[in-house]
């Protein structure tokens, strides 16, 4: 019956005379969305629980230093970082929840994604000015896209916003859209970093996988971004695909489905 990853059901209804009637059921991928449900509700409370735990310590903690100033205020400084670290992921795994609800509506605005990218530089910009600097936005021919303007604006934020965090610094990040066929565009996302090794590529959209936990942690990153930006493309029937040399750098290359497709000559 298949190999050990496999789980089958079996029903025996009994038939007068001692017949049995043996029912089958391969119930693998049932049982596969079961476990990834079960470890997503487990890695999320942890996630949360972990900067709730730090918080309440340092509770306790400035209780005892309350006349002590100097060690309050840097408690609260802790604390506060705590905080909005627990609101990045609830903002996160709200937008994941949002972005899933909506799987089976198809987006019906026409996006400028250029016009997007410049404000997503200039949002990321007040939040890390010198790096901002170093983003090229190079437009080829790029029409607009059939899309959702916010989950589009996500995704952008989302890949930029990794490239500067784990590109080198001082290093440019190079934003490139252009019409990829008569039905798509193509918006690439190019770093110079230490890359990702080829283990890693293919389970970077999962939830919560991080190549270095503690360097995502650092950066202020949830381990969501790129399982928001696989479930947004996957919305807009696109494609996603990244690529990455060690050493050298990550490119990200999304397909979006432009808003009105050219008629083939
Ligand atoms: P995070 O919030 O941790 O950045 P993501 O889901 O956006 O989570 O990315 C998952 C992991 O993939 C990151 O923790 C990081 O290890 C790796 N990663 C993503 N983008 C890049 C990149 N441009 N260069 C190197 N590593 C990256």
């Amino acid at each position: 019956l298949g190999s050990r990853d496999q789980h089958w059901e079996m029903r025996i209804h009994a038939l007068p005379r001692g017949q049995r009637i043996v029912h089958l059921s391969d119930r693998t991928g049932s049982h596969a969305a079961d476990r990834i449900r079960v470890d997503f509700v487990a890695n999320a409370s942890h996630e949360l629980r972990t900067p709730l735990a730090s918080i309440l310590g340092f509770i306790e903690t400035l209780e005892d230093a309350a006349d002590d100033p100097e060690t309050s205020a840097r408690f609260l400084k802790v604390m506060d970082a705590e905080a909005r670290r627990m609101q990045r992921l609830i903002d996160d795994l709200m937008s994941l929840s949002r972005i899933e609800a909506e799987k089976y509506r198809a987006p019906d605005d026409s996006v400028d994604l250029g016009t997007l990218a410049q404000e997503v530089r200039t949002e990321l910009a007040a939040t890390s000015p010198r790096r901002a600097a170093d983003i090229a936005i190079e437009l080829g021919d790029a029409p607009p896209v059939r899309g959702d303007r916010v989950q589009l604006s996500q995704l952008l934020h989302n890949i930029i916003g990794n490239a500067m965090k784990y590109g080198r610094d001082g290093s440019p990040v190079r934003v490139t859209l252009r019409r990829s066929s008569e039905t798509m565009l193509c918006l690439c996302v190019s770093d110079e970093s230490e890359g990702i090794g080829p283990e890693h590529l293919p389970r970077l959209t999962e939830r919560f996988y991080r190549v270095d936990s503690s360097r995502s942690r650092a950066a202020g990153g949830t381990g969501l971004g790129l399982a928001i930006v696989k479930h947004i493309v996957e919305r807009h029937r696109g494609r996603l695909d990244i690529a990455s040399t060690v050493g050298q750098g990550t490119t990200v290359t999304i397909l979006l489905p432009l808003a009105t497709p050219s008629e083939p000559v």
